[in-house]
């Protein structure tokens, strides 16, 4: 079974250095326990906070031990009644082949249908991604008919759930983006209004003049995964009463300062802004996977993604994932 462990703690950008392959047998099954073979592991941004070990709403990855994370395979062996060998499954299997795994607890791994929904769309616009984009838009910014609401990393596995989910209720959908083919897919495959390349607007006074024409009525609702100044340039142009979400700021992930004079803007337009992490949201999961396997199995919303090859691939990826390399969801295929 090989495994990427995390090797130690980076200062700033993390790199290869800071993981280590191990090779270790497959564990012998207990009762109630279950082998998996991953198929695909997940790979996040929230992985890069693990990698500190400073207080966050997550825990620290310890050192020496498999990376956590997200993964989706299928049954090998099973001492458990309710998983038969050939069953497709999710669970946080992490950086590795194989993992066995407790299976009597409920929720540690999930059964799922891929007669309609490929299995890899679980680790994505059917999992944990495509709920925290349902999460803030649907319960957050729950735009009216005819409101603007603006998206940023609008091409990656969260951004690209959430304007799609607001053309469907009829909202403007204007994305946020890091270079021209991933504009153009935002507009042309994911049906966006409109996508602003951010890295061709150096400063505040011309991003906020591209959201000006990207919005002609303003900006009701944002959903925040980026931070910094795009979150300024935003706040430029929201309107009163406006709402956002906000989900990440990737921007400052490896400890980057990200300025902001947002408070300011908050108050003259009279903002809601909530934060939210979608693990603490366990309730809405069965409606907004009910919705985003019901759309995904149809074929009406599209995702895209960034396949690695193999487990050693899989640090390189994940610093990837972290540059914007990855196109759509970052994932790693181990089969
Ligand atoms: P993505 O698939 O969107 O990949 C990350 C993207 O972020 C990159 O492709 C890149 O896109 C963009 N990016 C990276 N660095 C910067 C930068 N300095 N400035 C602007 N953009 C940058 O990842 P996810 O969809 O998985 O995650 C999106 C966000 O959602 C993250 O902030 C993540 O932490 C957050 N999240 C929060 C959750 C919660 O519960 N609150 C749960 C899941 C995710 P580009 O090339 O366009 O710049």
């Amino acid at each position: 079974n090989h495994q990427i462990l995390l090797a130690s703690r980076p200062q700033g950008e993390p790199s290869t250095e800071n993981f280590r392959l191990a090779e270790v047998p497959v564990p012998e099954l207990g009762d109630g326990q279950v082998l998996v073979r991953n198929h695909f592991l997940s790979l996040d941004p929230y992985m890069r906070g693990r990698m500190n070990d400073t207080k966050s709403y997550a825990e620290p990855q310890p050192l020496n031990q498999v990376m956590m994370g997200g993964t989706a395979g299928e049954v090998l062996a099973s001492k458990n009644a309710n998983f038969a060998v050939g069953d497709k499954v999710v669970g946080m299997g992490g950086w590795q082949d194989y993992f066995v795994v407790d299976a009597s607890q409920r929720g540690v791994l999930q059964k799922v249908d891929t007669t309609h929904i490929p299995l890899s769309a679980y680790l994505g616009a059917v999992g944990m991604p495509g709920v925290t984009g349902w999460y803030g838009l649907v319960k957050i910014i729950n735009p009216k008919a005819g409101e603007t609401v603006v998206v940023s990393a609008a091409s990656g596995a969260v951004g690209g759930v959430v304007g799609q989910l607001a053309k469907a209720r009829g909202a403007r959908a204007v994305g946020l983006a890091g270079g021209a083919d991933k504009c153009r897919y935002v507009v042309e495959e994911l049906g966006f209004d409109a996508c602003i390349d951010y890295k061709q607007h150096a400063d505040l006074k011309s991003l906020s003049a591209a959201l000006k024409a990207a919005c002609p009525n303003g900006i009701d609702g944002y959903f925040e995964n980026v931070g910094g100044m795009i979150l300024d340039a935003v706040m430029l142009r929201a309107n009163a009463f406006s709402r956002i979400a906000m989900c990440g700021m990737i921007s400052g992930y490896n400890g980057q300062p990200i300025p902001m004079m947002a408070p300011q803007l908050m108050l003259v337009n009279r903002m809601k802004v909530e934060g939210f992490i979608v693990s603490e949201h366990m309730e809405v999961w069965p409606e907004a996977l009910k919705e985003l396997g019901g759309l995904v199995a149809t074929g009406k919303l599209k995702y895209r993604e960034s396949v690695a090859q193999g487990i050693a691939a899989a640090p390189e990826a994940f610093l990837g994932l972290l540059k914007g390399k990855n196109f759509g969801k970052q994932l790693v295929q181990l089969v």
